[in-house]
């Protein structure tokens, strides 16, 4: 691996936080677009195994010649002091509040005042993370979707601080990667995982009355919606732990029973099924 401590500030240097299932795809997605990417995780493990994730994406979507241009624009770290040369961090870790908040204090902390700070969370409030931030007006959410080479949108979550210098970053940011930007205000889940996950809760209540299966469900939402993926390959794709972590915090900050998360759901994350390559609904 490259040390990119050596190769200097570039003006199109863009910082991912976590190198698990998004930090890999965005890498990928802002490579393909032309970016210098430094990816920062917590261990030299965790960055070896994005590096060979991310080739190997790579290897399969473009030719040989490109793969190694792509690569020499990458650059991995496991300290936080190294991303103070990217233009835009965005934090790609855990679904959760107080990691997230730590994470920005952190970085709000150590990074020049021109470095725009963004989370990509699927759920959290855009307002609670910035009162943690020493400048939040340079704070924003930039919410991809999951295949990110694939889904056309992104939300864009500002809070009352957002500048419009940090808002028109990101939207320049989304358009060079040719993806659409709605702009919103924060709201527990934005649009898309407010509706989604009501809907991923009722197909969990309905299998938890016990006769109907997972089966059933994923093809009967594929063939009489037309949705690509049903339910329970959807929650696998996601990771069943992000998903119970978004269900969580949408309860919570709705108080509607309808996010209750299912006691299905709950039992097979504590037993370590977790979907994405490993065990989930289905076997991976
Ligand atoms: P993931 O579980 O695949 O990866 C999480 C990353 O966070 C890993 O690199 C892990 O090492 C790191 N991490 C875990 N605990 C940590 C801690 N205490 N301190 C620092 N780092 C820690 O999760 P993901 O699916 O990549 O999700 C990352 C973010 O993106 C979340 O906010 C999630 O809501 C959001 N998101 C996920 C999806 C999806 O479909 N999975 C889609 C859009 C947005």
């Amino acid at each position: 691996m490259e040390d990119c401590t050596k190769t200097g500030v570039s003006v199109n240097t863009i910082g991912i936080i976590g190198t698990g299932v998004m930090g890999i795809q965005l890498s990928v997605i802002l490579l393909q677009a032309g970016f210098n990417v430094m990816l920062k995780s917590r261990t030299d493990n965790a960055l070896q195994n994005a590096d060979r994730e991310i080739t190997n994406i790579l290897r399969r979507i473009e030719a040989s010649d490109r793969v190694k241009h792509h690569r020499s624009r990458l650059c991995f770290t496991t300290k936080f002091s190294d991303l103070v040369t990217s233009d835009i961090i965005i934090e790609c870790i855990v679904e959760d509040i107080l990691v997230k908040t730590q994470c920005f204090k952190q970085l709000s902390r150590i990074c020049p005042d021109n470095i725009i700070l963004a989370t990509n969370t699927s759920s959290l409030s855009i307002n609670e993370i910035s009162e943690n931030i020493l400048i939040p007006e340079r704070f924003i959410g930039i919410h991809f979707f999951n295949p990110a080479h694939k889904m056309q949108l992104v939300e864009i979550i500002t809070s009352p601080f957002t500048s419009k210098h940090t808002l028109e970053t990101a939207l320049s940011l989304v358009k060079k990667l040719d993806k659409i930007s709605l702009v919103l205000k924060s709201s527990p889940g934005f649009i898309v995982n407010r509706l989604l996950f009501t809907f991923l809760n009722e197909a969990l209540h309905l299998l938890e009355q016990g006769n109907i299966s997972e089966e059933q469900i994923d093809l009967a939402v594929k063939l009489g919606l037309n949705h690509p993926m049903g339910p329970f390959e959807l929650m696998d794709f996601i990771g069943l732990d992000t998903c119970l972590s978004i269900m969580n915090n949408l309860h919570q900050a709705t108080g509607n029973p309808q996010f209750s998360p299912s006691v299905r759901l709950q039992n097979m994350v504590s037993l370590g099924k977790i979907g994405r390559d490993r065990e989930g609904f289905y076997h991976h």
